[in-house]
């Protein structure tokens, strides 16, 4: 039986990021158990966006501390992490928007981020394929930027191995094993591994595995998606990334095409009993080729981006990120399981915070004040609950819906 200090179920963003913070804190043998190959769940799926402005407030330190990292792996390893640092472009037009936009500019603000007010005019700019009416509300943060999320998985565990940390690839957990109250280890389909502590950093997979400690997760696995239209001419890598709560979209060039991301009204959810093995090759059942979604949201999109109406579709990307119902994290540990963390739950902004949960998972772990306040994000802040009950599912689902931020 192999034995380490710390077990990370998970070579995602989060197991990537947690063993890369566990390792500058010295906190012993730490194994990363991947069942499939490392950094190829839905972190390599991602659209990437890296939005500071948050209306959580409390979110903002975990995004500062993803750029921080981002920003020491790369002097670190002496190689680009190839972030595009261009900004991001915020625009509201109904005067529910407007006001949501006042009320995160002020936010923003009070966190010390840079931000500029703009007008259309100025919005056209930077972003000559973004038509806003006249009286639009605007707001350019130009410190943000987004990255490819495979290269940011692979970047953490890279560092996390320079520093001790080992990956095992290709090693299933069946298990999370205990012994009365207190997890011992895992069993894998090569045997088992014991530890003081197990972190579940398995995405969307993760709620399955804690449920056979009797642990709910209150989170659920809901689709997330984007498509890639053809190179078109007003397209250009330098330009900043948009958030358009009017059309419930995201977009950011992709090179010289753009990626849009679509919110639907009913967002797709799926009982974590029948999610897929593995993401590559998965159809969801439902609306399988995000048609549906997209003929219900391009209307309103192409209403502010004129040539989405008839530019070309190269791409369909779809993948699945966890929501909760009230948009918090699950981070931490439950009082009443010892040696057991979970790290999970991101609401669509994995990427984003990745850092900043890897580094309050590692304080938790190694017994420091965590740097910024995980009270929000208790695992076990929703007390008993069913996270296969489809009404459990469906509140989950519209917390995405709902959701107007990056
Ligand atoms: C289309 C799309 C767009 C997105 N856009 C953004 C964005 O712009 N910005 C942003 O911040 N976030 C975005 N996200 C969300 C982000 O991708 C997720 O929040 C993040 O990837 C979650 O990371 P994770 O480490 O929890 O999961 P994953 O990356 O899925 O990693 C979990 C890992 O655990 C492994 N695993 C699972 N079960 C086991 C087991 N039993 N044994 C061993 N290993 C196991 C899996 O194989 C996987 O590698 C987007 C997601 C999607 C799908």
């Amino acid at each position: 039986m192999e034995t380490a200090d710390v077990l990370i179920i998970g070579a995602g963003v989060l197991g990537g990021s947690i063993a890369y913070y566990l390792a500058k804190q010295n906190a012993g043998r730490v194994l990363v158990l991947e069942k499939n190959s490392a950094a190829q769940g839905n972190s390599s799926l991602a659209a990437g966006l890296l939005t500071r402005g948050r209306f959580k407030a409390h979110h903002i330190p975990f995004v500062l501390e993803t750029y921080q990292a981002i920003n020491e792996i790369e002097h670190v390893s002496g190689r680009s992490l190839a972030m595009r640092q261009t900004g991001c472009l915020y625009a509201a037009i109904s005067p529910r928007n407007q006001s949501q936009l006042v009320e995160l500019a002020a936010i923003s603000k009070s966190a010390g981020l840079k931000m500029e007010s703009l007008d259309e005019t100025d919005a056209a700019q930077l972003l000559p394929w973004l038509k806003l009416p006249p009286g639009s509300n605007v707001i350019f943060m130009p410190d943000d930027g987004y990255i490819d999320g495979y290269q940011l998985t692979s970047a953490y565990l890279r560092s996390a191995a320079a520093l001790g940390v080992e990956v095992v690839e290709n090693t299933l957990v069946h298990a999370i094993q205990k012994i009365g109250r207190r997890v011992t280890g895992v069993l894998t389909d090569r045997g088992e591994f014991s530890a003081g502590l197990v972190i579940d950093a398995a995405g969307i997979w993760a709620g399955l595995l804690a449920l056979e400690l009797e642990i709910a997760l209150p989170m659920a696995p809901i689709r997330s998606h984007y498509w890639v239209t053809d190179i078109h001419d007003l397209v250009s890598p330098d330009q900043p990334f948009l958030i358009l709560p009017d059309a419930r979209a995201y977009a950011r060039p992709e090179s010289n095409r753009l990626l849009f991301g679509l919110r639907e009204q009913n967002s797709v959810y799926v009982n974590p009993r029948e999610l897929p093995a593995a993401m590559p090759g998965y159809t969801f059942k439902q609306d399988p080729n995000g048609w549906d979604s997209l003929l219900e949201g391009l209307p309103a999109f192409s209403k502010f981006v004129p040539f989405s109406e008839n530019v070309g579709i190269a791409h369909y990307i779809k993948g699945f990120s966890n929501y909760t119902p009230d948009g918090e994290f699950i981070l931490g540990a439950y009082p009443d399981m010892e040696g057991f963390m979970v790290a999970s739950g991101c609401n669509g902004a994995g990427i984003a915070i990745s850092a900043g949960a890897g580094r309050a998972i590692a304080d938790l772990v190694t017994g420091q004040p965590p740097f910024t306040s995980l009270t929000p994000h208790r695992p076990d802040r929703f007390g008993t609950i069913n996270p296969l009950d489809p009404n459990f599912l469906q509140r989950c689902a519209e917390s995405r819906s709902g959701k107007i931020s990056g």
